[in-house]
């Protein structure tokens, strides 16, 4: 991506693509070009020193043709507007493409977590709720957890929704904790869904996962749980993982449980004992079989795609490639499962986690499992499906299942 290009700029030109091979109507393609809303709000936090310090929060609801808005909320303090906006519009196409009946939002506060005590980041989501409640809901817009935040934070939004609608409202929130309506496998479904995929790319590529090595960029819910059903599922060997402070490698693999259990107690994977510290930009261009970003956008850019020598990308981050670098991929010859494919299977949990909340009647763990492996195996199918045809990438392929889906529904409905 140039430096000029942003986020939400590298999602509308994908959008664009898209729409020209699919001859999309005018109107259609110029209301999927921008967010049906935007909300920018103020939150005032009392911090624990006394004072009241002014958070900026944003929620993007982006579409909402095939049911209401859906998506996560993130905490981070590199937040702006329009990463939010980009996120919603892949919200947008991820629900279309494993197609649950939800609309794609995203929101984000920006802050830094990792420094607020408990009781400022209870007041903070609190805050926010407060400033969104009015134009969220189970039937209009449903939030769940992303960068930074999880289950206690949905815990306590969700209660405060309950609070000011004045009822119990399990149904307004996802990726809550299990005692207050979560589902069972909502915490590593976005793990879970893309390993499905990754096994379907394997078969598809003649890869055998046991013999196979990985790379995990990312050592946060996404990333701990997909070095986790890889290494116990299909048994491959996780050679190397990373997170913020940096990356840990062993080519004789990794135990992930063992590399979870020292960031619990150090704060990091790095000096992992059993390992050599090695940099993220290092583990990118190891020689694996499969590389999963599970990090944050833009890691895989036009400077080290030419360096990339894994056969498969699983994106279980949202928009860790660009452009640029997806084209060289694709020229290289290395699969790619595009991020609103590749990590849907958090998103199809919460539209499970929605269902079951709005009933008040709970599933079994593996009612989940097969559930959700059902959906992820289809959605794969159906976009190699069409990138075959079409001889395209699996991005753009998917892009135009997504696509095509939002815009028949937005024809029935007669939207344009
Ligand atoms: N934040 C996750 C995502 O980007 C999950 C969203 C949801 O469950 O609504 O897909």
């Amino acid at each position: 991506m140039d430096k000029k290009t942003t986020l939400f700029e590298m999602a509308q030109a994908q959008l664009d693509e898209a729409a020209g091979i699919l001859k999309l109507d005018p109107g259609i393609h110029a209301i999927l070009r921008e967010p049906m809303k935007e909300f920018h709000v103020s939150i005032p936090v009392r911090m624990d020193n006394g004072q009241t310090k002014v958070f900026k929060g944003f929620r993007v609801q982006y579409n909402n043709a095939r049911g209401p808005c859906k998506g996560g909320i993130r905490f981070h303090p590199d937040e702006t507007v329009d990463v939010v906006k980009a996120l919603a519009a892949w919200m947008t196409w991820k629900c279309a493409t494993v197609d649950i009946p939800l609309g794609g939002g995203k929101g984000g506060v920006i802050c830094n977590p990792k420094e607020m005590s408990i009781g400022e980041l209870e007041r903070l989501s609190r805050g926010y709720i407060d400033m969104i409640w009015e134009y969220i809901g189970p039937n209009r817009d449903i939030p769940a957890p992303d960068v930074y935040t999880n289950p206690q934070i949905m815990g306590w939004m969700m209660d405060e929704y309950s609070k000011l609608t004045g009822y119990y409202s399990p149904g307004v929130i996802t990726g809550k904790p299990i005692a207050v309506g979560g589902s069972l496998g909502r915490g590593d479904a976005t793990a879970r869904g893309g390993v499905y995929t990754i096994m379907e790319a394997a078969k598809h590529l003649n890869i055998d996962l046991s013999k196979a090595t990985a790379a995990i960029q990312g050592y946060g819910n996404a990333g701990s749980y997909a070095a986790i059903l890889l290494h116990d599922m299909p048994g491959s060997k996780i050679i190397a993982v990373s997170d913020s402070k940096g990356g840990i490698y062993n080519k004789q693999g990794l135990d992930p449980h063992q590399v979870l259990q020292h960031k619990m107690e150090t704060g990091s994977v790095i000096n992992f004992p059993k390992a050599d510290n090695i940099s993220n930009a290092e583990l990118l261009e190891l020689s694996v079989e499969i590389l999963c970003p599970a990090g944050l956008e833009t890691v895989l850019t036009e400077i080290n795609a030419p360096r990339i020598k894994a056969r498969i990308v699983a994106e279980l981050a949202n928009g860790p490639t660009t452009p640029a670098a997806d084209e060289i991929l694709y020229q290289n010859g290395v699969f790619g499962i595009p991020d609103f494919l590749c990590n849907a299977g958090g998103v199809t949990v919460s539209y499970f986690e929605w269902v079951q909340s709005l009933n008040r009647y709970y599933w079994e763990e593996d009612e989940v499992h097969h559930r959700l492996s059902k959906i992820m195996t289809k959605a794969f199918q159906t976009v190699l499906a069409e990138s075959l045809k079409r001889k395209i990438n699996m991005r753009l392929a998917a892009y135009i299942v997504a696509v095509a889906r939002v815009a028949e529904a937005m024809k029935l409905r007669g939207w344009a």
